[in-house]
């Protein structure tokens, strides 16, 4: 039996019941040296800003990690979510041509992640205690929860059926490469959207301004990974573990 499995018994995971870990220990010693500074780096931003941020498993996995060391200060999200939905926000307003339009939301780079080999199976080099409270993922799964009343509108029909959403940056490239832009719009409308609810959640970090957050605000953080790198792992985590 190995490390992970001994720590999902732990937990109380067997086979067949509500997983609670989601990340190897590598991955998570990863992300805490990433949230301890690394996001701010000139070079990582701008390798974040060609990927988009992260793939799908990563970005649930930031933000889980993120969660789980900072419950109630997600300000590293914000501030990197805000910048990419700017990015997409002028990106949907300055192109007016399709495949011009699809070539500036399209990944220039790999989630930075999977290229440097980061998996589930990547073993962890960190203390026993930062992985056992980065692997917490009760915190994301709580904060979902919570705040899914002001995303669940925006889930990408394409990436989870029977939804009525937004689509999602992918989804939204495929409609361009086949010249369709009738759903430009309403992209608009939801970045604005979306920015300003980042911006309220940004300022409410800053010491006069604490206090001042929403649920609704939060939610634009859910809403935001969503629409930049997908919604298929994000509604899986949640749903399995709630
Ligand atoms: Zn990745
Ligand atoms: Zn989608």
């Amino acid at each position: 039996m190995d490390v992970r499995e001994t720590r999902g018994l732990e937990h109380g995971v067997t086979s067949g019941k509500v997983p609670t870990h989601y990340l190897s220990d590598g991955e998570i010693y990863y992300l805490w040296f990433f949230i301890q500074g690394a996001i701010m780096d000139p070079f990582v931003r701008r390798q974040l800003r060609n990927s988009w941020g992260f793939c799908q498993r990563h970005t649930v996995g930031w933000l889980s990690v993120e969660s789980a060391f900072h419950p109630d200060y997600l300000h590293g999200p914000s501030i990197l979510l805000s910048d990419l939905i700017e990015r997409a926000h002028n990106c949907l307003h300055r192109y007016k041509v399709p495949l011009i339009l699809a070539t500036g939301l399209k990944n220039k780079r790999p989630c930075f992640m999977c290229a440097l080999g980061y998996n589930s199976k990547s073993a962890g080099y960190a203390r026993e205690d930062i992985v056992e409270l980065g692997s917490d993922v009760g915190h994301l799964v709580r904060f979902a929860v919570e705040t899914k009343p002001y995303w669940q509108k925006y889930i990408c029909p394409r990436c989870v059926p029977n939804t009525g959403g937004v689509l999602c940056r992918s989804h939204l490239i495929q409609e361009l490469s086949h010249s369709r832009l009738s759903s430009i719009p309403h992209q608009q409308q939801f970045t604005d959207y979306i920015l300003e609810q980042l911006a309220l959640l940004g300022r409410s970090f800053q010491w006069e301004f604490r206090g001042s957050e929403t649920t609704e605000c939060q939610a634009s953080l859910i809403s935001a990974a969503g629409w930049l790198n997908g919604w298929t792992e994000l509604m899986n985590f949640v749903d399995k573990r709630k």
